[in-house]
């Protein structure tokens, strides 16, 4: 009999499981908190469990982390990990420190069907979902092992006080999976985190954003990339299906329930694509005074398949003074872990691929029709 592993389960998941082995629920939330508040894996050690659920425990289940294949420490105190999720398939995720903050930027899926161009996990094509219990493997490992180094802790005691699910994947598209993983990282008996330091970011999947709201409202980033249809449709195929109408509407639908009073849009900034300071422009128009939101730069982070080109600084630059002049918060995103190629949409991992992305994704230039700026 394969052993079930406690980290698929968030709070009310682990309730049932132990209410059929016999027990009651607050032996329950008092594992709950041994696994993710302790980081104990190991039942014979969780010494206020009685001896007779210690041997259940230890007979159907276990606390099962991935197995790490590769570790690397940028200079600038970023850490990425390569874990084996089984079958030749691996996933990573980015340990981010900052003066005020620890991220966590944790993976849903091996690989990605959207395809984005300027993706590299996009390119890499997808082999399946992550389960709960691997999502949720990548924050105990992290929070426990970096405890275990004496990293900086916040008030809690947590060293990770932000979780981003922007690694591998579209978390979205595994949203079955996604949802106990969002709890257990909320779960007060679990990592404590608040809504607000807790962002899903998504292409776009317009009726998952919607149950989300309904679900487990968090903090949303909303991968935006282009001002019109035209453009998006190339640079997130996912827009044919949803587009930026629909998109932003079901953004304003979100924000009746978001923790936070705006949505991140994520811009990746391509050399000659989406960043013409007209685009800028029509960016203006698309969201002011429509979805109260703030947008997030992204300095693209090239790969040759992607036959894109990084956008100069100081177009960049002009590009937010458009937007920051009309009123709309803007940052540039700080590059992190270059050294160890861990900044966004460079994680690629190992994927079996099993939807031929690379025949199926074009080569051809990203067609641009410009608006004459009025
Ligand atoms: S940017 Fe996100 S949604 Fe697009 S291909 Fe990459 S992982 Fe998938």
């Amino acid at each position: 009999m394969t052993a079930t592993n406690l980290l698929g389960f968030d709070l009310e998941g682990l309730v049932a499981y132990c209410e059929g082995l016999g027990e009651k629920r607050f032996r329950a939330v008092q594992l709950f908190r041994w696994i993710h508040q302790r980081g104990v894996a190991d039942f014979a050690q969780m010494s206020d469990l009685a001896k007779s659920l210690r041997d259940k425990l230890a007979q159907n289940a276990e606390v099962s982390a991935l197995r790490v294949l590769s570790e690397q420490r940028s200079a600038d105190g970023t850490i990425k990990w390569l874990f084996d999720v089984g079958n030749g398939d691996a996933v990573e995720s980015v340990y981010i420190p900052e003066d005020d903050r620890a991220t966590l930027c944790i993976s849903s899926q091996a690989g990605c069907a959207v395809g984005c161009r300027f993706c590299s996990t996009g390119h890499q094509g997808f082999s399946r979902n992550l389960s709960t219990a691997e999502i949720v493997a990548q924050l105990w490992f992290v929070e426990h092992l970096l405890r275990g180094e004496g990293k900086a802790r916040d008030q809690s005691g947590r060293v990770i006080s932000n979780i981003v699910m922007m690694g591998m994947g579209e978390p979205l598209q595994n949203y079955a999976a996604l949802v106990p993983a969002l709890r257990t990282f909320l779960d007060d008996h679990g990592y404590g985190l608040s809504r607000r330091r807790v962002t899903v970011s998504t292409s776009g999947v317009v009726p998952m954003i919607d149950r989300l709201r309904e679900d487990c409202p968090v903090a949303l980033a909303v991968s935006l990339h282009a001002p019109d249809d035209a453009l998006r449709d190339q640079l997130v195929p996912l827009n044919k299906k949803y587009p930026i109408a629909e998109l932003l509407q079901s953004c304003q639908r979100y924000l009746e329930a978001a923790p936070r009073d705006f949505i991140t849009f994520e811009y990746c900034m391509l050399d000659g694509v989406n960043d013409a300071p007209e685009q800028a422009e029509q960016l203006v128009k698309l969201l002011k005074g429509k979805v109260p939101c703030k947008l997030n730069l992204i300095p693209f982070n090239p790969f040759p398949a992607s036959g894109l080109k990084r956008s100069p600084r100081e177009r960049v630059l002009a590009f937010a003074e458009v937007l920051i002049r009309a009123g709309i918060v803007t940052t540039v995103r700080k590059t992190r872990g270059d050294d160890i190629d861990a900044a966004c949409g460079q994680l690629a991992g190992e994927v079996q691929d099993r939807t031929r992305a690379e025949q199926r994704m074009t080569r051809a230039p990203v067609v641009v029709h410009r608006r004459p700026s009025s």
